[in-house]
């Protein structure tokens, strides 16, 4: 009899698709460690896990996959043996890098992504990646007794940077929804986040649950946010929409080019600051013909002319963004 059996006698269940499939699984802490085993466990053909992180005293509770001996090891790796453990029918492949440091013919290869990341830049990172490689993902968060998780469908469902920018002192709230229940969280960002291990298998399972059904073709896909409250079993799903002006997906960026206004006597620094606030980025670096502007340069009619082509790098952008000067008409 197979593994499989008993999943296989759910309509629709499609076990070739699984077989067939690669999965990335960015981050595998509370949320990776339960992500990938549910993968596992349902016989997805090829998992590839990429954490950098090692493993923590303060992970054993709610990451299941490690026990004491396994601190100061890394994630990946240690997750990767066990996993194999349970089905070695499929391959696991562990990353213990940065998102950022691996290739892009990895992600390529993937059907879907699945996120479990505790940084905000990560995950607006991979967003961006994902929408430049127009890969699905599916991302999650917590805080405490609250979860979300999303799904994104580059260029049909809204993406990660869709909805309203989260100011950077914000940054570690970023799991929690907009509205009230922020006011009571605590203020330094700094502090470890609370977790849990209800929440984190909860909003782990509903992350690969979408994953599995998208593979399959199964049900209907989440569409396209979801909110829960373990504290009241309130689970919320809320229909985000695309943003036509999105520097990520929305149709304005993806011409890759837009128009900035510049004058005379302007530094560099100053135009850097304006930029990242138009197009919601973190530290822009400004290249002009392969070199990257000094930030102490004060701009004039010969160092950026009307018509002028630069190309801004920024931590936030899967690839550099090209903005044509046009000069203020005096
Ligand atoms: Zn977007």
């Amino acid at each position: 009899m197979s593994r499989y059996d008993r999943q296989l006698r759910i309509d629709g269940w499609n076990q070739e698709k699984l077989r067939d499939a690669t999965v990335l699984v960015a981050g595998v802490g509370a949320l990776g460690s339960f992500i990938a085993t549910n993968l596992t466990l349902s016989g997805v053909g090829k998992l590839i896990l990429v954490d950098m992180d090692t493993v923590e005293v303060s992970n054993l509770n709610r990451q299941f996959l490690f026990r004491k001996r396994d601190v100061r090891k890394y994630k990946a790796e240690v997750a990767a043996r066990k996993l194999r453990q349970m089905n070695n029918e499929i391959e696991i492949v562990s990353m213990p890098t940065k998102l950022e440091n691996i290739k892009r013919s990895v992600y390529e290869e993937c059907d879907i992504i699945t996120a479990g990341l505790d940084s905000f830049d990560a995950r607006r990172w991979l967003n961006s990646l994902c929408v430049d490689l127009n890969k699905p993902l599916i991302t999650g968060g917590m805080y405490g007794f609250m979860g979300h998780v999303q799904r994104i469908i580059p260029y049909e469902t809204p993406c990660f940077e869709c909805q309203p920018l989260v100011p950077q002192e914000k940054l570690s709230q970023a799991c929690s929804p907009i509205g009230e229940k922020r006011k009571h969280l605590p203020k330094k960002p700094e502090a470890p986040l609370p977790a849990v291990a209800t929440l984190s298998m909860i909003i782990g399972g509903i992350i690969s649950q979408e994953c599995l059904k998208h593979l399959m073709e199964l049900g209907t896909p989440l569409d396209n946010y979801l909110f829960y409250d373990g504290m009241t079993n309130t689970t919320t799903v809320i229909k985000l929409e695309r943003k036509y002006n999105c520097p990520v997906c929305g149709e304005f960026y993806s011409l890759k080019e837009a128009t900035i206004t510049v004058e005379d006597g302007e530094k560099i620094s100053d135009l850097s600051t304006r930029i990242a606030y138009a197009f919601g980025l973190a530290e822009p670096r400004i290249m002009l013909r392969g070199v990257i502007l000094d930030k102490e340069l004060i701009i004039n009619k010969k160092n950026l002319k009307e018509g002028s082509k630069i190309f801004i790098m920024d931590d936030r952008l899967a690839k550099p963004l090209k903005l044509i000067i046009k000069r203020e008409k005096k």
